[in-house]
């Protein structure tokens, strides 16, 4: 594997990793401390708002080309503390390889956190009992339906949020604190008054804050970024219902690099 930098300024940067097979994978560096980092060549999950997702699945990547984009992002001199499952694939489909690479950036005394949609709900389970450092389960929606349509494959919500919060109600207050649902806002798609009050009800019952993201648009994807104005009366709306909520940084923001946008092949793509 090596490693080709796309996007470089002092905190961030977008990272893509050749593999030996010759496709790329894409890491973010961000904030100065944290690395985020890709399971999949693609994803089976194939959420319909997100880049990764967009061709489907070509293969898992093994363990080591996992730890390989930490590895080859410190020989790139770069300083890291924390590292986010969270770019391109969902970890608990590749759930073997991720906790032996879970395991050994625990031995280098790395934090770990992961974002999961929790599907399969056998692994969530598993991935809930390790010592992490934090889960943000994303939800997107707060009814079935909906959750469908925005991410295609997957168990019943009932069921995820039901482990879910047999887990949580096991934890102090503040171990719940590194847990959290999160909600990609889009406009006109899940943004509704209603949709908010029914997200507020959720994270209570559940005890944990939500991660509210703003929409990054995409290049052939017809959803649209939700306005400042919006976003900013939804953070409102829920904080006034009593919710913790924390909003998406700027690194979460970019249009490349940002939450969703990252994709394999940039640079094949670009070559062509
Ligand atoms: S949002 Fe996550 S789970 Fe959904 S397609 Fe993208 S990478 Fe996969």
């Amino acid at each position: 594997m090596e490693i080709k930098t796309v996007i470089n300024d002092k905190l961030n940067k977008l990272l893509e990793v050749e593999t030996d097979d010759k496709y790329t994978v894409e890491a973010v560096y961000y904030r100065g401390d944290t690395l985020c980092i890709s399971t999949q060549l693609g994803c089976p999950v194939r959420c319909s708002f997100c880049a990764s997702g967009k061709e489907g699945l070509i293969r898992n990547l093994s363990d080591r080309e996992i730890i390989l984009q930490y590895e080859l992002a410190i020989l790139d001199g770069l300083e890291i503390s924390n590292i986010a499952f969270a770019g391109i694939g969902e970890p608990l489909l590749n759930w073997e390889n991720t906790k032996k690479a879970f395991n050994y950036f625990k031995e280098k005394g790395l934090k770990c956190s992961f974002y999961t949609t929790g599907f399969p709900t056998k692994n969530f389970e598993e991935l809930l009992e390790i010592n992490h450092n934090g889960i943000t389960l994303s939800l997107h929606a707060v009814d079935e339906e909906k959750r469908k349509k925005l991410i295609p494959y997957g168990e019943p919500i009932e069921k995820i949020l039901d482990i879910f919060k047999k887990h949580l109600d096991k934890l102090s207050n503040r171990k719940r604190k590194q847990y959290s649902v999160g909600y990609l806002l889009i406009k006109d798609v899940n943004d509704t008054e209603e949709e908010l009050e029914k997200l507020a009800e959720i994270s209570k019952w559940l005890g944990v804050g939500v991660s509210l993201l703003k929409y990054n648009e995409i290049e052939g994807i017809p959803y649209k970024t939700t306005s400042d104005e919006d976003y900013e009366k939804a953070f409102l709306k829920l904080k006034s219902l009593g919710v913790r909520t924390t909003l998406s940084n700027r690194y979460r923001t970019r249009k490349i690099g940002g939450c969703g946008t990252l994709m394999i092949n940039r640079l094949t793509e670009k070559n062509n």
